[in-house]
């Protein structure tokens, strides 16, 4: 019996690979995990058992931190959110909506702004302003190009030791900055950046590629971004400044929307909170509520 981790999933096998060896095993589930009705994910940290490269057995799945539907993928440290300063334009809205999904999964949330050589000066600082908003709240923020190289090089060192997922939209750069920082680390990710910029994903095959010390995802995250899964009431949990300030409200199960002695909307009032992320919170919370009526 041996530890290793789940690489990749592919018609019935798993590819496992050994922790202390650093080997790859390809094994079937069999084991006490299927009574509990536990499908092996990408991801998993496994106790397994082979004789030799072709004929493993996984005996146990170990317990996850957290676990994604799209992509399938136990135990991802963060999430890497590509948005891009133009082209398509910067939306903090579709912005807020990945990092309530983000925060909503248990992942750690990466920002990185791409292609800020496309904007002029005033546009720039727009964007950086935004920027330093997301810091303040708690939110590692990196402003790069892939087209000028400038900030690639501050990317790289985050996803050593990492699972990392990417996110955000077809388009906005993901490939392109997989692609600069691969001179540095001298690796081929054409197996990671072709799939990420695929545009539609609809397999579910997916695959963990070593990318220095850590492993990236060949597929993006997040791609479904309706908020089932997400209760209206614990919305709020999810803007990680307003849950640092909903415990000052009157009520304890205050939504923030109309209830009196509401310290986020005084927040909001006071500039504290910035207006147009209560504005996406109440929208969210309005979208939960009539998704709900109509299912
Ligand atoms: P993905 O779908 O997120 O993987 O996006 P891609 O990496 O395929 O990039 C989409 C398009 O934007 C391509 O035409 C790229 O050449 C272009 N692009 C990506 N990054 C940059 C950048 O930093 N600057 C400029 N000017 N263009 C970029
Ligand atoms: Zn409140």
């Amino acid at each position: 019996m041996a530890d290793g981790r789940i690489i990749k999933a592919l018609s019935g096998f798993y590819y496992v690979q050994d922790e202390a060896n650093k080997e790859i095993y390809q094994c079937r589930g069999r084991g006490n995990f299927r009574k509990r009705k536990i499908t092996p994910l990408v991801g998993d940290f496994v106790v397994y058992e082979a004789e030799n490269k072709t004929d493993g057995y996984i005996l146990e799945v170990n317990e996850r931190e957290n676990e994604l539907v799209r992509p399938p993928i136990a135990n991802v440290d963060q999430a890497f959110l590509v948005f891009s300063a133009t082209q398509p334009t910067f939306n903090t809205q579709l912005l807020d909506k990945f990092l309530v999904h983000i925060e909503a999964s248990d992942i750690k949330a990466i920002i990185c702004i791409s292609k800020i050589d496309l904007v002029s000066e005033s546009e720039e600082n727009e964007i950086l302003a935004y920027a330093e908003n997301y810091r303040d709240i708690g939110y590692d923020v990196l402003v790069s190009s892939a087209q000028s190289l400038s900030g690639v090089s501050e990317i790289e060192p985050h996803f050593q030791e990492k699972v990392t997922v990417f996110a955000g939209q077809s388009g906005v750069g993901k490939s392109s900055l997989l692609n600069a920082i691969k001179p540095e680390l001298d690796l081929d990710t054409s197996d990671i950046s072709t799939h990420l910029g695929r545009g539609k994903h609809t397999t579910r095959h997916v695959e963990l590629i070593p990318f220095g010390s850590g492993l990236v995802a060949d597929t993006p995250g997040f791609s479904s971004l309706d908020f089932r899964g997400i209760e209206a009431d614990d919305l709020w949990l999810y803007f990680p400044e307003i849950r640092d300030k909903s415990n000052e409200c009157k009520f304890r199960a205050c939504t923030h929307q109309a209830e009196p002695g509401c310290a986020v909307k005084d927040a909001v009032e006071s500039e504290e909170i910035k207006a147009y992320r209560y504005d996406h919170y109440s929208s969210f919370f309005q979208e939960i509520k009539d998704q709900k009526r109509r299912y």
